[in-house]
């Protein structure tokens, strides 16, 4: 799939070839780097900057529900000017396309601004992962988790287009999937709301794992 997202830039799916350039651009030549850029492929994407790779990045499903992130970019990525809400947007529309309830990431503890803007993605850190990085320094372990039980119920509503209020109904909305996911997620209509303004509004149902947050 390719987006456009400006005149200047377009994201698309990744593709293996995209990590495999990203890492020799680096100077990377680890043998086992080809075999993990191809794993990597299927849940992740790459944004190409007046037709030149900028950046890629995506999931590895770890088992059901719990995948990790990952990030492949320039050292010079800076130049891109890239907008960081890109990435955010993406990352949490990937977790609920692919039904991920927790993702984590590690972050090496001597990268200051690694760990500012995995923070600015929404990620917490949950502790140090001694001697974890390839020369045995340390990381940060960090993880974002979506409080969404996947229950569907807050796609139960009635929606007065225009009036700007809304009611608790019997009917479902016609794009909630019957595994309680949205058929649209990445393209919802303009009145579906997001949990955080339902939260605002109060009108998440009992027992929604957002209210528990709160
Ligand atoms: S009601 Fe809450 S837990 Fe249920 S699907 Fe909606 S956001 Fe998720
Ligand atoms: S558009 Fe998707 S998220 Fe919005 S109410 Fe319908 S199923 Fe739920």
């Amino acid at each position: 799939m390719v987006e456009t997202l400006t005149e200047l830039y377009v994201i698309r799916d990744y593709e293996a070839a995209d990590g495999v350039e990203m890492l020799a651009r680096q100077g990377c030549n680890d043998p086992d780097a080809e075999k993990w850029c191809a794993e990597a492929e299927g849940i992740g994407f790459s944004i190409i900057y007046e037709g030149e790779l900028a950046l890629c990045a995506g999931l590895i499903k770890e088992r059901k529900g719990v995948a990790q992130a990952w990030a492949l970019y320039p050292l010079d990525v800076g130049k891109y000017h890239i907008d960081p809400k890109v990435a955010r947007d993406k990352l949490y529309e990937l977790m609920a396309e692919h039904n991920f309830w927790r993702v984590f990431a590690t972050v090496r503890c001597d990268f200051p601004a690694g760990a500012k803007y995995i923070e600015w993605l929404g990620f917490e850190r949950e502790g140090r992962m001694e001697q974890n990085e390839p020369d045995r320094s340390d990381s940060f372990l960090y993880a974002i988790t979506d409080k969404c039980l996947r229950c569907g119920k807050c796609c139960y509503l009635t929606y007065y287009e225009g009036k700007g209020n809304t009611e608790r109904t019997s009917k479902k909305c016609q794009n909630l999937t019957e595994d309680n996911l949205c058929a649209v997620y990445s393209n919802r209509p303009e009145w579906c709301m997001t949990a955080e303004k339902m939260v605002e509004l109060d009108l998440l149902p009992e027992g929604c794992g957002y209210i528990k947050e709160i």
